[in-house]
């Protein structure tokens, strides 16, 4: 038996579960809605179905990357009895200061719709900080590739640490919280990060920053914190013009499984990707990652871009 079907039956995937049924059978959270989306487990997937040659090497990353994902949840025992609900001040600059010091490329601030909290799931709070962190351009280049997939692991287990070392600091200042692991999160990342204003949501599915274009991950942290300093508007919503005429992952996907014109469901949400499509080759080829790639986010400075679109309409 490979493996990565011993890592699929670790005793923490069944500590997690547990865990995640436990918050959803809580009464005072946030619960999904009745359309709410179900979350893929690419992770169980990928670790049953064992092949694309890279999942053996990358056991020790998968590994901690489940004890930052088992640490999460976990740790909301830690919680306050009686949390703080309003941001004294300098909490929200100390909690900027400490992500970008921890290496998270940008943050904002979005109140969490349950339209995007996974079936069956849960999150503490609707009040979510959320924050984008870089991935290695140099390796991003290679996909599908190992180096590739590394970077992606690495940065999983990276940002969640830092989700972990957020929630922890703002537990220790007297608030409750509930680190959002970017690995297996109970709510959708894309539409909240841009409801934060960290980007645009592309064709590609993925959000696009204006720091590192969409080669970058996603996670949050909810909190007991009412007053955070939430997004008002967002004025990266350009790019969805930009898309309309690019178009360039659509065309280079390997398994066509980008839409082109995204499923919109009768909630209003948007759905990019055919997973039925994305996964066996994804699963195939190192995590794939070449929508990530190629798009010219990745490549040329946001603000260029941006001309660029200008001198179009113009
Ligand atoms: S990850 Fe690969 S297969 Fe999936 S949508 Fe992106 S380019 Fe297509
Ligand atoms: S490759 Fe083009 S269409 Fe796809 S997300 Fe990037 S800018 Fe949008």
């Amino acid at each position: 038996m490979p493996i990565t079907h011993h890592l699929a039956r670790l005793r923490t995937f069944k500590a997690i579960d547990r865990m995640e049924d436990e918050l959803h059978q809580c009464r005072d959270v946030l619960h999904p809605v009745e359309d709410s989306p179900e979350r893929f487990e690419i992770v169980r997937e990928r670790l049953k179905s064992g092949t694309g040659g890279a999942p053996v090497r990358m056991v020790p990353l998968m590994i901690s990357t489940l004890k930052g994902i088992h640490e999460s949840l976990q740790s909301l025992e830690t919680n306050p009895a009686a949390p703080k609900t309003h941001a004294e001040p300098g909490v929200i600059e100390e909690i900027e200061t400490l992500a970008r010091q921890s290496g998270i490329s940008s943050i904002g601030f979005a109140k969490v719709d349950p339209r995007w909290v996974f079936r069956e799931k849960a999150i503490l709070y609707p009040h979510a900080i959320v924050f984008a962190m870089e991935m290695d351009k140099q390796r991003i280049d290679t996909a599908p590739s190992a180096a590739c997939m590394k970077t992606v692991m690495e940065t999983y287990r990276d940002q969640g640490r830092v989700a972990n070392k957020i929630a922890a600091r703002l537990r220790q200042l007297g608030y409750s919280a509930h680190a959002g692991h970017p690995l297996m999160g109970l709510a959708l990342y894309p539409p909240l990060a841009q409801a934060a204003g960290l980007g645009w949501m592309g064709l590609n599915g993925i959000i696009i920053t204006p720091e590192h274009g969409p080669r970058v991950r996603l996670a949050a942290v909810f909190t007991s914190i009412e007053n955070l300093p939430y997004s008002t508007g967002n004025e990266h919503a350009w790019i969805e013009a930009y898309c309309d005429s690019c178009r360039v992952c659509i065309h280079k996907c390997p398994p066509q499984a980008l839409y082109g014109e995204p499923v919109r469901h009768e909630n209003g949400q948007l759905t990019y990707v055919d997973n039925k499509r994305c996964f066996p080759y994804f699963n195939e080829y190192y995590g794939c990652s070449v929508c990530i790639k190629v798009c010219p986010f990745n490549h040329k400075p946001y603000e260029k871009l941006k001309a660029l679109r200008r001198h179009w309409e113009s």
